[in-house]
């Protein structure tokens, strides 16, 4: 059997063999005593390409955004974040597990955004000892659940300032933040907006093994380091892991621009295909979700059905998710779309 086409996800990806070499070389120090160079320099680069004073470097995303909503907010404080976002449905309720904050969820948008209007009306009055207190609101971007769709710095600038009218703080899931900048041809700080804070994760599209970066101004970060250690994120001589993010950084950005490509002629492709249909507004980046009902492929076989015929991907009823990544070459997604067309024919 041949070999299958991976479009589960951009977490699938290896590291190259030059950030390899790079884990290898890296100096090492303890980071618990923040003696790591490799570290260190991850950390300053990370904070510079966002535009931000400082960040810190966690093994996750799902740790970047917990520490961020450790950092930000008290017992009961409430955080408004949209109902499909990640930070809601992905990571086990960690904000209020954890964290003893509500979550406060709004409708996502087709585009991945909350209505700045809706969000306003669900900012808590204060002063009444009914409410929880609203402190913090949550975007993402790139929208994971939406498809790879980015929110457009215009955008977030609203948001900004619904923010700033009731003094709440913005915390970005950035984990595909250098998607959203390579997709709009804007530079990584530009996507990311005028957020307080932001998660980039280093483990999906940029190929490394392992890592998120959280950013923000020195003093958050200086509180997030406890609260990193609180929740176990202390790491020892990290830079191994820290070199491939800092490889990551230098030279797996631009080239997320080839994903895209390939994502819009695997959308193209797909739609062409007899019963399967986009199931998102566009096709801005890697991510691309296709309804397959019409194939008459009964959804609880739909993952069997393309596992079979060679393609990898995940489906939740009818929709399927594909996902383009580093390793998965332009001859891959004809190959891919190929195998998919057989198998829906032979069904
Ligand atoms: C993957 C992802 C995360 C979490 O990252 P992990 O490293 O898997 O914990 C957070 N937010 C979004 C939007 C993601 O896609």
């Amino acid at each position: 059997m041949s070999t299958p086409i991976d479009l589960r996800s951009d977490t699938v990806t290896l590291p190259p063999p030059e950030m390899r070499r790079a884990m290898t070389e890296a100096a090492l120090g303890d980071d618990v005593y923040g003696e790591d160079p490799t570290v260190n320099a991850l950390q300053e680069r990370a904070a510079a390409l966002v535009g931000m004073e400082a960040a810190l470097f966690v093994p996750s995303g799902t740790m970047g955004n917990l520490v961020a909503v450790l950092t930000h907010c008290g017992r009961g404080d409430e955080i408004i974040l949209g109902d499909q976002s990640h930070m809601f449905y992905y990571e086990g309720g960690g904000a209020s597990v954890l964290g003893a904050a509500a979550m406060h969820t709004l409708p996502t948008g087709a585009d991945g955004t909350l209505d700045p209007a809706a969000i306003e009306v669900a900012v808590r009055p204060a002063n009444d000892a009914h409410f929880p207190s609203t402190t913090l609101i949550c975007l993402e971007n790139t929208h994971n659940r939406r498809g790879g769709m980015v929110l457009p710095p215009s955008y977030i600038a609203a948001v900004r300032a619904v923010a700033d009218k009731h003094g709440l703080m913005l915390h970005l899931d950035g984990a595909r933040v250098c998607n959203a900048a390579v997709a709009h041809g804007v530079s990584v700080a530009q996507a990311a907006g005028p957020v307080d804070t932001i998660s980039l994760c280093l483990s999906k599209g940029l190929a490394a093994p392992v890592g998120t970066v959280l950013c923000g101004s020195r003093d958050f970060i200086k509180k997030a380091h406890h609260w990193r250690k609180v929740v176990g994120g202390g790491m020892r001589q990290a830079g191994v892991v820290a070199a491939a993010g800092l490889y990551a950084l230098d030279h797996m950005i631009d080239r997320l621009q080839e994903d895209h490509d390939n994502a819009r002629h695997l959308a193209e492709g797909l739609c062409a295909i007899k019963g399967v249909m986009l199931r998102q507004r566009a096709v801005e980046t890697n991510i691309v979700f296709v309804d397959m009902a019409g194939t008459g492929i009964v959804p609880q076989r739909l993952s069997s059905t393309l596992k079979d015929a060679g393609v990898l991907a995940g489906a939740t009823g009818s929709v399927v998710r594909f996902v383009t990544h580093y390793g998965i070459e332009h001859a891959d997604v004809e190959e891919a779309l190929s195998r998919v067309a057989r198998a829906v024919r032979t069904a």
